[in-house]
């Protein structure tokens, strides 16, 4: 199954997308996930790509489209895969309809996450990630057991340096502006599925699953 998460910052796509990947056992491709590798190992990527995520921005298109275009021949994806904040723009968008035509290959299922920007602030302030696992918390609805450190592998929690206000309403502006067009873009495809994104991590995944299968 090749599947596509969209939805803005804060949605939930990040927590869908691991509670996928365990159930189908397919790779979760998170752009976000690979270029914050970069900026902590201060590569070439992460240098071309930190300051643009530090505001808020997107990373150009070429340097995405070409990670993914990389990340998805590898042959973890034969069985498919699970694309977590990847398209972002149209141009994005185009390109990997056109990658995936020259390997004979489409996307299944674009699964749009819904929720209010208001929700959207709050879930962003409260999140914590584990920098070693990935596993996200949220101060009051997903609190570690023990504050500060990771209930799956014990790494101490830490909060994203973009996840703070300023920078948030900034990506949600983005968001609107370069990505919520990719909704009508997939709607004309005709496989967009719309899911509200509101309740536990559980009750969304039981919706999200009910549009997958
Ligand atoms: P995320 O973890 O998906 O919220 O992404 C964090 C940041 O990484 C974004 O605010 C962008 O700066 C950058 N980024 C992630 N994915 C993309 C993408 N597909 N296109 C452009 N920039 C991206």
């Amino acid at each position: 199954m090749r599947l596509i998460l969209l939805g803005p910052p804060g949605a939930g796509k990040g927590t869908q997308a691991q509670m996928l990947k365990e159930k189908f056992r397919i790779p979760q491709i998170s752009t976000g996930d690979i270029l914050r590798q970069a900026v902590k190992d201060d590569t070439e990527l992460g240098v071309q790509a930190k300051s643009f995520m530090d505001s808020g921005q997107l990373v150009p298109d070429d340097v995405v489209i070409g990670l993914i275009k990389a990340r998805i021949k590898q042959v973890d994806c034969e069985a498919g895969f699970i694309l977590d904040g990847f398209p972002r723009t149209i141009v994005q968008a185009e390109k990997l309809s056109e990658t995936l035509t020259d390997m004979s290959l489409a996307i299944d299922v674009v699964v749009d996450l819904e929720v209010d920007a208001d929700e959207v602030i709050n879930r962003l302030t409260g999140r914590s990630t584990c920098p070693d696992c990935g596993t996200m918390f949220h101060e009051e609805s997903r609190p570690p057991k023990v504050q500060g450190v990771c209930d799956g592998c014990g790494g101490s929690l830490a909060q994203r340096q973009d996840d703070n206000e300023e920078t948030i309403l900034k990506r949600l502006e983005v968001y609107q502006e370069s990505t919520a067009p990719l909704k009508e873009f997939y709607k004309k495809g005709g496989n967009l599925k719309t899911v509200t994104a509101r309740g536990s991590a559980e009750e969304i995944f039981s919706r999200v699953c009910e549009m997958v299968q």
